[in-house]
């Protein structure tokens, strides 16, 4: 049902590189024995044929985004849901044209410190500060969701209204605020979102961020059939007592258990 996939790459990052290394470490983290497979909905992940893993696409590989679009498209025949593992955030661009042609309504929940809007940063179309405006302007997806946001500014607040994005600032943080969508929906995830308390490994870390557990309730109270996901933004060399990594496989747990008990209803 699900299709694990990682996509490490990082040349996209804007400050410094790193997150290439995250997939094996959040791996190692969702498998370990540290804890048990259950998701908070009460399914063993360990169950065969829940979680599909199709390993890592070549880091090395210089046309990453074609590759990305390629191996996403081929877990969507599949009949897979992808849970991607970031790498920056830039390769939820080509997952999105991938998801696209199967899904001809879209909507997406994106978790972040950043909105990722930028028309154009460090004049690379492609950076992990821009994914987003590039799905938008593509018209990739009918919906686009932000929660965690923190680090918001004149441009991007532009980019906010020019497209129509709904943007929950942390500024205006409410313990029961629930998201509802008509459309199959898309999780974003990028670990910046959190506070960084909780998940230290980050490149951009931002305070006054998320919780785990207040991000673990926005998904489980989602409303609307999840369809994939991805998990982005690890920085495994700052992370080194693994609460990132954890923290990551927390949040990959329940939204595998939010994909599969959306598929079943
Ligand atoms: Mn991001
Ligand atoms: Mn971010």
């Amino acid at each position: 049902m699900i299709g694990l996939i990682g996509l490490p790459f990082d040349k996209n990052s804007s400050y410094i590189r790193g997150t290439a290394k995250a997939p094996p470490v959040i791996r190692q983290a969702l498998w370990s024995e540290s804890s048990n497979s259950w998701t908070e909905n009460g399914i063993n992940l360990s169950n065969q044929g829940l979680i599909t893993d199709l390993g890592d696409l070549d880091p090395n590989n210089p046309d990453e985004f074609n590759e990305i679009q390629k191996a996403i498209t081929a877990l969507l025949e599949k009949n897979l849901q992808p849970i991607c593992l970031g790498g920056d955030h830039s390769i939820t661009y080509p997952i999105l044209r991938a998801m696209r042609p199967k899904y001809p309504r879209l909507g997406i929940l994106h978790f972040d410190a950043h909105p990722d809007l930028y028309q154009n940063f460090g004049n690379n179309p492609h950076s992990h500060a821009s994914p987003f405006a590039r799905a938008l302007e593509e018209k990739l997806v009918d919906r686009l969701v932000q929660v965690g946001i923190r680090a918001n500014n004149d441009h991007q607040r532009e980019q906010i209204r020019k497209y129509k994005v709904e943007t929950y600032e942390m500024k205006d943080w409410r313990d029961d605020l629930v998201f509802e969508f008509d459309m199959p929906v898309y999780i974003s995830f990028d670990l910046d979102g959190l506070d960084p308390s909780c998940a230290p490994g980050v490149a951009h870390p931002e305070g006054g961020g998320l919780t785990v557990r207040q991000a673990v309730r926005i998904i489980q109270t989602l409303k609307g059939k999840v369809v994939g996901a991805d998990i982005v933004e690890l920085y495994p060399d700052k992370d080194q007592l693994g609460i990132t990594a954890h923290g990551s496989a927390k949040i990959l747990k329940e939204i595998a258990g939010k994909i599969i008990a959306s598929g079943k209803e």
